[in-house]
């Protein structure tokens, strides 16, 4: 589970205690600065580069995210190019003016790839992940997940231990549940996501999911965040459904600054006056974090909307609108589901919404990302 680092050597000052900064205008408070290590630099390279800026009195932290990220806390803007400038271990150097840092596009201009099994968020695919809400049992798990690799979907989802409104409601199947994914991951080749719900569950859970879900009532969970900033699995982060963007790359930014770089958003609709729909699915929220940000965004139209009949024309608007996937609900038989039943496609009309983005994919500059049945291409 551990994964190589380039982690930081503990903070040491320098031998005048770090009082030795270079000057800059007194204008210009001390910040933090972003500093993106190439990614031909070794490790030696970039602990020369940080033992250098210690001596120099700043104090810099590393962290392995995508191509190693060097963050700089008190620096003045001026300074930055005096000592990082041109240095060969660095790709680019921002001074972030947002308090997440870390998520921000600049980090990875072009947009980062996270792969939940081999199918790919971001970039030019468009995933879908497609499952029941929850793990009801072995013929409707297998039923479900045939289904799902059927109509051509890359992921399985399937909530195992759910976090239900009511403690009467069905409260999912445990590591039960988990096995009974495992299997029909076994039988169908589909890569499987479920949610976690507490930080003493993502070791359990580690050896089994393709990746974590973290559902909208614990997208501020902050110990959760912290224990899968630790794994190196693919985490789809679902916004609160009355988190600001602000709150919800800040937890993405947990994540981040604790070394898992596996970060994808899922927007899931918000609370808002209007209750005829379940919640108001944030679409410009979306487009707006896939412009500030490098990590792919997805879009689940199932609990947005609460409706079925209105989960197609979102999930279409969501691929116009940039989202990098979906996430959908779809159930064998929905009128005996345990959970969310009265928002679960029925297998037909997840068909027929698999054909209509397959054929709006190329109008919007995007290619579905291929389920399993589909033939191989190379560079996936
Ligand atoms: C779910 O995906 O079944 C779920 C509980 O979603 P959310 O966390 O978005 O409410
Ligand atoms: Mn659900």
């Amino acid at each position: 589970m551990e994964r190589s680092r380039l982690r930081t050597v503990p903070k040491t000052r320098s031998a005048n205690g770090g009082a030795e900064r270079l000057p800059g205008p007194p204008s210009s408070p001390p910040g933090v600065a972003v500093a993106v290590i190439a990614p031909e630099a070794t490790e030696s390279i970039v602990r020369r580069l940080v033992e250098r800026l210690r001596s120099e009195g700043l104090d810099a932290s590393v962290y392995d995210v995508g191509p190693g990220v060097i963050m700089l806390r008190g620096i003045r803007a001026a300074e930055v190019d005096d000592v990082l400038g041109g240095h060969a271990a660095l790709e680019r150097v921002f001074i972030p003016d947002t308090r997440y840092r870390l998520a921000r596009r600049e980090v990875m201009p072009g947009g980062s790839v996270v792969r939940i099994g081999d199918v790919p968020f971001g970039g030019e695919r468009f995933a879908v992940i497609a499952g029941p809400c929850a793990v009801e049992g072995r013929g409707q798990i297998l039923d479900a997940a045939r289904l799902v690799r059927a109509v051509g979907a890359g992921v399985l989802r399937g909530g195992a231990f759910k976090p239900r409104t009511s403690p009467y409601d069905f409260q999912g199947l445990g590591m039960h549940g988990i096995e009974l994914l495992v299997e029909a991951r076994a039988e169908t080749g589909l890569p499987f996501v479920s949610e976690v719900m507490s930080p003493g569950m993502v070791e359990p859970l580690y050896p089994h999911v393709d990746g974590y879900q973290v559902g909208a009532r614990n997208m501020q969970n902050y110990d959760l965040l912290k224990a899968l900033a630790d794994v190196d699995k693919p985490v789809v982060l679902k916004r609160g459904p009355a988190a600001t963007v602000e709150e919800w790359l800040l937890a993405a930014e947990y994540l981040l600054a604790g070394g898992n770089d596996r970060v994808i958003l899922c927007e899931r609709g918000i609370r808002a006056f209007n209750s005829t729909t379940r919640f108001t699915l944030d679409l410009a929220s979306m487009a707006l974090v896939k412009r500030e940000t490098h990590l792919p965004v997805i879009v689940d139209p199932s609990h947005a909307t609460g409706e079925p009949a209105l989960i197609a024309p979102m999930a279409r608007a969501a691929l116009a609108a940039g989202a990098d996937g979906v996430m959908l609900e779809v159930h064998p038989d929905p009128a005996s589901a345990l959970s969310d039943g009265f928002q679960a496609l029925r297998p037909d009309e997840l068909d027929e919404l698999m054909r209509q983005l397959r054929a709006l994919a190329p109008a919007v500059g995007r290619r579905m990302a291929d389920g399993v049945e589909a033939p191989a291409e190379s560079g996936r």
